[in-house]
């Protein structure tokens, strides 16, 4: 016994004594392991899947699961430049729970160089032998996400860990090495002793969630073609998986060329811009950009339907609702759903000192979102600090101040998401819905199968309702629509 406690505590003195040489050296240890030195460039390739985050069935569910059939990560560590390249699989019904529709086979391209991140759009499948590819799409607002992934790989973590002065210490049986990148971003990683880089954690800025932890986990370290890599990455982001990914094989030092495309540094993001249109007495369906809202005039205040995308766009929103209904508070912000294109304006509601109506599923994730931190890119609720109020609804809810009645029912049957609140104002026939139909830019034009599944859905549940609808405002596209047009396309899915 005696002799056990001596050995312990000589191992603790030697730590304590020496912690620098000990845990510094764990990098080094990583370094050899990994081949860090001599790394320049690296090429990956598997298959797993990719999940769509913030489009849960349930803000309890994990994010819906997407097949990636190949997986090609080209990087080059000297330029800080990553290319991936996704091939990605949907059939005719998407899984459970949101994402952008798509059907049959899906290539994505996502880069980063310096200090900009673009995505590349495949040639179209009938594009003529040497036609122009196609323009880069600048993709500012992931650059951090995807800079930070660049160095999160177990290579490009060591070399970051030591081009920037990381601490260490000791954890469990290893060491975890901190340090920090482009001034505020904070990485943590966890070595093992055998010099693996285990798990990676990154945070990158939400409108909704706040600093959100990205966990990279790295296991089933071996060689391949003398280069140790792990055989399996699984990343989470917001807690649930975001990426995983079963390694087939690894080349250190191919060619890695990524230049930025001439059309990306130039790139001015078009400014948020809120047109409205009177849809009837104190209606106004107000678009301009990707996501619309509603907002209603009441007796003594203003209710609005979604405050969509981040920041910026919800407080415009609110801003024209305040205009269009001037001398009146916005009291209620009704949310269509959780998923988080719709719900990125949120905290800008709430800061607002509306009431927020959602369904009742929601409440305990929007009380969270109510508290996120949001230390990397401050809101206006992480200043104001202002509480949250919540207004719940089950399958059906109304809104009224004794003239105007607001109704809300939740669409079921509808695989898209369990909490799906249209907006029905019964006296002007007018029906509000996200995601369920969006009408093509041209009637007629053919929509694909899921996209008919949700049309379908959401026909189905006007029927069951008994609504007597004559506008469709979706929340989404370029026009309003009928329930003779919905019908059409609902049926072209009963016939598959
Ligand atoms: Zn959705």
């Amino acid at each position: 016994m005696s002799r056990y406690i001596a050995l312990s505590l000589a191992v603790i003195l030697a730590v304590a004594s020496a912690p620098s040489a000990q845990q510094g050296g764990a990098l080094q240890t990583a370094a050899a392991t990994l081949g860090a030195a001599n790394i320049k460039t690296l090429q990956y390739t598997g298959s797993g899947a990719n999940f769509s985050v913030g489009q849960n069935f349930s803000p309890s569910e994990p994010w819906p699961h997407v097949t990636v059939k190949n997986y090609t990560a080209l990087i080059n560590y000297d330029t800080g430049s990553m290319r991936a390249e996704l091939l990605r699989e949907s059939g005719p019904v998407m899984p459970r729970g949101g994402g952008a529709p798509f059907f049959g086979e899906q290539r994505q391209i996502q880069v980063v160089g310096g200090d900009y991140a673009w995505n590349v759009a495949a040639p179209a499948a009938n594009a003529p032998a040497g036609a122009p590819a196609p323009m880069a799409a600048p993709q500012p607002g992931a650059r951090v996400e995807r800079m930070l992934a660049l160095w999160s790989t177990p290579v490009g973590f060591v070399k970051a860990a030591m081009a920037n002065n990381a601490t260490t210490k000791t954890s469990g049986s290893g060491t975890e090495a901190s340090f920090t990148v482009g001034g505020k971003y904070k990485m943590t990683g966890l070595i093992n002793k055998q010099g693996q880089v285990e798990k990676v954690t990154t945070w990158i800025d939400h409108p909704i969630v706040g600093d959100m932890a990205v966990v990279t986990t790295y296991t089933g370290y071996k060689d391949f073609g003398g280069v140790m890599y792990p055989s399996r990455i699984v990343q989470t982001q917001d807690g649930y998986p975001s990426l995983d990914i079963t390694i087939a094989s690894v080349t250190a030092n191919p060619a890695v060329n990524i230049a930025v495309p001439q059309n990306v540094p130039a790139f001015q993001p078009p400014a948020v811009r809120v047109e409205s249109q009177k849809l009837g007495d104190g209606v106004y369906y107000l678009t301009g950009g990707t996501h619309h809202s509603l907002a209603i005039e009441m007796a003594d205040h203003i209710v609005v339907v979604d405050t969509p995308n981040e920041e910026t766009r919800a407080s415009a929103v609110l801003a024209k609702a305040k205009e269009l209904i001037p001398s009146k508070p916005i009291r209620y912000v009704i949310t269509s759903h959780h998923h988080w294109d719709h719900l990125g304006g949120i905290r800008t509601a709430m800061d607002e000192g509306a009431t927020i109506v959602t369904h009742q599923s929601n409440k305990a994730f929007l009380e969270r979102v109510a508290k996120t931190p949001h230390t990397i890119n401050p809101d206006r609720l992480a200043a104001s600090k202002k509480g949250v109020k919540i207004q719940t609804v089950g399958d059906k809810g109304q809104l009224t101040d004794g003239k105007r009645v607001i109704e809300l029912y939740r669409l079921t049957g509808y695989e898209h998401t369990g909490d799906m609140m249209v907006v029905y104002l019964p006296k002007e026939k007018i029906l509000a819905e996200p995601d369920a139909f969006t009408p093509p830019a041209q009637a007629g034009a053919p929509m694909i199968p899921p996209a008919l599944v949700y049309a379908k859905a959401l026909n189905d549940n006007i029927q069951r309702l008994k609504l007597d609808v004559q506008v469709i405002t979706p929340l989404h596209g370029n026009r309003t629509t009928d329930v003779a047009e919905l019908a059409k396309v609902a049926s072209a899915a009963g016939t598959r």
